[in-house]
């Protein structure tokens, strides 16, 4: 069997150091494992447009930031197909066939959807259709490339689960046609829901907490400085919590020990910086400065590239319009044989004609 991989990102806002350390950078090593067959790096626009529907132009825009986030961290179209959602139409058709499959109780009990009901204050309570049905369209995405595996963060867990029984549900009422997708997990604790910058529970580029991934060095110095850490933690000699501390998450998932011997030669590696902090003594300054420079060092050469891409806009246009032709060829194979399963092939299917023929003759003889 192939080993193919979708993934994506919605383009509400330029992608960030959640992004990057729960998916981006997973895809990467993957793509340049040349273990995969096929890789799928889809931007979710349609998705976007269900809780943006109001703010069609924030869509548009962010297609070309998030696209330039990709190449920027290294995606190579050479390698990964990257595509936009809505010029697939396949992706539409099968959504509307897997609706059959799927109660307004499951979707209700989805609890990404809750949380994230809760998060986008829909007006007076009132929930689009399409947003409530988000997780069925997701499903389509995923299937559509028959894909084995699907490296996202851990808020995506209970998608991959509906997915899963999606597939199951098809499978087994209509012929195996679709494939059993995996959901690929970031191996660091730290970076499966990366906290925000306020140490709110998920940086979201919807809640304005997030170091981007084209931040300026001065931006990101910013940021730092000004994070959250342990409200207890108030004089240098006080003993501090390194749990639950986003400054404490954010090491957790960027420092290496060569950033240790370079930036912050104290100490050997984080254990012993965390250390320190519990007995007390070691203050919050220093270990904001520390992070400062694993941050830099992790995202200059990230905004570098993304700066020389910025000099040709029409060149990343060009790679999203071949890469969704690429992707809407594989879609509609999936398409086809969906529709060969579930019995709407009517026009390829040159045995139906004929029995009906055959049936009409006997009837007028
Ligand atoms: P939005 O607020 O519009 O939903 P978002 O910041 O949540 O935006 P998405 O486009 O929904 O970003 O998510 C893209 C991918 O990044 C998903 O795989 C998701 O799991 C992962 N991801 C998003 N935020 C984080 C985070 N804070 N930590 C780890 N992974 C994350
Ligand atoms: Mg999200």
């Amino acid at each position: 069997m192939s080993k193919i991989i979708l993934t994506g990102d919605r383009p509400t806002g330029q992608l960030h150091i959640g992004h990057y350390v729960g998916s981006l950078r997973r895809r990467v090593e993957l793509q340049n494992s040349g273990d995969w067959d096929e890789i799928y790096i889809m931007i979710a626009d349609a998705q976007a447009l269900t809780d943006n529907a109001d703010n069609p132009d924030k869509v548009r825009q962010n297609i070309l930031e998030v696209a330039l986030d990709y190449l920027a961290v290294g995606l190579d179209p050479e390698k990964s197909t990257l595509f936009i959602q809505s010029q697939i139409p396949e992706l539409t058709e099968l959504t509307f066939y897997y609706m059959n499959l799927v109660t307004v109780a499951r979707l209700q009990r989805n609890p990404t959807v809750k949380s994230e009901l809760k998060m986008r204050n829909f007006k007076g309570g009132s929930i689009p259709v399409g947003f409530f049905a988000y997780p069925i369209s997701q499903a389509a995405d995923i299937t559509a490339f028959q894909a084995t595996a699907v490296p996202v963060g851990e808020d995506q867990e209970p998608m991959l689960e509906q997915c899963r029984e999606i597939v199951h549900s098809f499978n087994s009422i209509y012929g195996e046609a679709l494939t059993m997708p995996n959901i690929m997990l970031p191996d660091n604790a730290a970076c499966l829901r990366l906290p925000g910058t306020d140490g709110t529970a998920k940086m979201s580029k919807s809640l304005g907490n997030c170091i981007y991934l084209a931040e300026s060095p001065e931006g990101i110095r910013k940021k730092v400085m000004s994070m959250f850490t342990d409200p207890d933690h108030l004089r240098v000699e006080d003993p501090g919590k390194t749990e639950g501390n986003p400054v404490f998450i954010y090491l957790e998932a960027f420092s290496r020990p060569e950033y240790f011997a370079e930036f912050c030669p104290d100490y050997q590696d984080l254990a012993e910086m965390k250390a320190h902090y519990e007995r007390g003594g070691l203050g919050d300054v220093k270990v904001k400065k520390f992070l400062n420079s694993c941050l830099q060092a992790e995202l200059e050469p990230i905004r570098k590239r993304r700066e020389e891409y910025q000099k040709d806009i029409g060149y990343v246009y060009e790679v999203l319009r071949k890469g969704s032709m690429a992707a809407e060829q594989k879609a509609a194979e999936t398409l086809g044989k969906v529709k060969k399963a579930m019995r709407i092939d009517y026009f390829s299917d040159e045995e139906l004609i004929r029995a009906q023929t055959e049936k009409y003759q006997a009837a007028s003889n």
